[in-house]
């Protein structure tokens, strides 16, 4: 008989801790797992999930200018900011209470409260209830990531994703802070819903790490939509009555009533007792890890936002699944970080999967690239000039395709699709030979015949 109260205890019921306790819980382990704000973590309560509802809301203005192109009149109705805050926050409570049910169900000890370890093989939870001591052969830390925020004069008046999400009044016009998912996502939501929208980015240039030609194509068409950009960043802000004005490095001045500020998370490492440990840190403040995201301390793992590599739900659920193979189930494997899809949510949807053309080339591959610019046949009759852009990276030499990428209506619908081609190391023969299905945009990413250009690595 072991001597610990627990096979496993998970720090975080998040993307990762949910489905790693609830999976070993599943294999006959004895899980417990502790979380100090909300079940499902920032994907159910602050993430995907209520973002994406907001996206879907924000579509329908949009909507209505496209319907009388069709001769289909719509009423523009006014949004009503309350309506979606709450039904999207009790479709939020209803799915806590689905994480319960399967972490319940499936025979996991959920101890609530903030988890921290104290000694090797034990970890404290505290609560408003008390402090409880646990034992465990093996700690997982799956506390995620948190919004990280530049260190400006006024920055307490910023509002960061955690509370876009409950805010008391819609804004008119709002100050989007950031280049990244998030920045471009919300200033998407802000803009389709009503507000004026400005987006502060310091480099002028959205959505670094992207393929520069597809992004650069998605911010011409994220700008179409009305949305402004200005290059540079926020030095002060400060408050006079419900309007905060906002000083930019660049000296100009901006006054709205909100300033949403996504720059970059940072890993949730506060108070987790890692002192205690020889868990050691990047330069980034990310766990290191090895291919079993073991920390440099024995028995104690970390897996999702915690530890370097893409911050996705997704990731962070197949690293909780390789976890139980290689701890419980004799599958020593990795897992595979290549062709890993994403989708920016923005309007349009860019969405990509594999190499872009700079990684690719900085790989040495000679490169075949295929690209093609068009207008959705729907909007020959919607009156809208948003155009499509989709783009094959392809290796000259094997003519397998490396890396798919869109900027249009529903890319992050397709891309899901291609990204399995992708991922199955398919040739550009193999995709010139799968008939498409009409009239579909997605249809263009097996018709593109000719080259646009042959680029060399060297
Ligand atoms: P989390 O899901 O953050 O879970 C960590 C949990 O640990 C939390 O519940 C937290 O309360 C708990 N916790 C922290 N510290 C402690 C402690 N000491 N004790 C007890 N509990 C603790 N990804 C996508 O794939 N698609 C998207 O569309 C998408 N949209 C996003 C939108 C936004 C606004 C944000 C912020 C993120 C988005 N993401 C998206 C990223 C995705 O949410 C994360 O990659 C994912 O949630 C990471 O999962 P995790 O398990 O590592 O951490
Ligand atoms: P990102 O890493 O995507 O982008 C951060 C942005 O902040 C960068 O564009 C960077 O600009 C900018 N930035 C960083 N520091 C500063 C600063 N001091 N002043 C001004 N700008 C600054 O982070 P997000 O916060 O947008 O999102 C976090 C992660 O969450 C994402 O990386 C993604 O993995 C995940 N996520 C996924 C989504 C999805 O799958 N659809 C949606 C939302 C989030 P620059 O480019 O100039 O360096």
């Amino acid at each position: 008989m072991t001597a610990f109260d627990y096979d496993l205890f998970v720090i975080g019921a998040g993307s990762a801790g949910v489905r790693a306790s609830r999976m070993a819980a599943g294999l006959g382990r004895r899980v417990a797992v502790a979380e100090s704000r909300y079940l499902g973590g920032t994907c159910v309560n602050v993430g995907c999930v209520p973002k994406k509802l907001f996206v879907y809301a924000s579509e329908y203005r949009q909507f209505s200018h496209e319907a009388s192109g069709f001769g289909v009149s719509l009423d523009l109705t006014n949004f009503d900011w309350p309506t979606l805050r709450d039904r999207k926050t009790a479709e939020i409570e209803r799915l806590n209470g689905i994480y319960r049910s399967l972490l319940d169900n499936s025979g996991v000890k959920t101890h609530w409260g903030h988890g921290k370890i104290i000694a090797p093989n034990t970890v404290q939870v505290e609560s408003e209830q008390g402090t409880q001591t646990y034992t465990a052969e093996k700690i997982l830390l799956a506390t995620g990531g948190w919004p990280a925020l530049p260190d400006i004069s006024g920055k307490e008046h910023f509002v960061n994703s955690n509370d876009v999400f409950y805010l008391k009044q819609f804004p008119r016009k709002v100050l989007v802070v950031g280049s990244g998912y998030i920045a471009v996502e919300f200033a998407g939501i802000f803009n389709g819903l009503g507000a004026e929208t400005v987006i502060a980015s310091r480099s002028g240039k959205l959505l670094r790490g992207f393929d520069d030609e597809t992004r650069e194509f998605a911010q011409q068409e994220i700008l179409k939509k009305g949305i402004k950009l200005v290059a540079s960043q926020p030095s002060a802000i400060t408050k006079h009555n419900d309007q905060y004005k906002v000083t930019l490095a660049s000296g100009e001045i901006i006054e709205v009533d909100l300033v949403f500020c996504a720059t970059g998370r940072t890993p949730n490492t506060q108070n987790l007792g890692l002192e205690n440990t020889r868990v050691e840190f990047d330069s980034n403040g990310f766990l290191k890890t090895n291919d079993h995201f073991e920390t440099s301390e024995s028995g104690v793992y970390a897996m999702g936002d915690l530890i370097a590599g893409p911050q996705l739900t997704p990731v962070a659920l197949a690293e909780a699944m390789t976890f139980l193979r290689q701890q419980y189930q004799n599958d020593p494997a990795p897992l595979d970080y290549a062709a890993i899809p994403t989708a920016v949510f923005s309007q349009p949807n860019l969405a990509t999967v594999g190499l872009t053309e700079e990684q690719a080339l900085s790989q040495g591959f000679d490169l075949d690239v295929y690209t093609s610019n068009f207008k959705a046949l729907k909007h020959t009759l919607s009156g809208l000039d948003e155009r499509t852009f989709m783009k094959l990276i392809v290796d000259s030499q094997t003519q397998k395709v490396l890396g798919a990428h869109m900027v249009g209506e529903h890319a992050g619908e397709i891309l899901q699709g291609f990204a399995v081609a992708v991922k199955a190391g398919l040739t550009k023969s193999q995709f010139d030979s799968t008939i498409g299905i009409h009239p579909t945009s997605a249809e263009e990413f097996v018709t593109m015949r000719t080259p646009s250009r042959s680029v060399t690595a060297s």
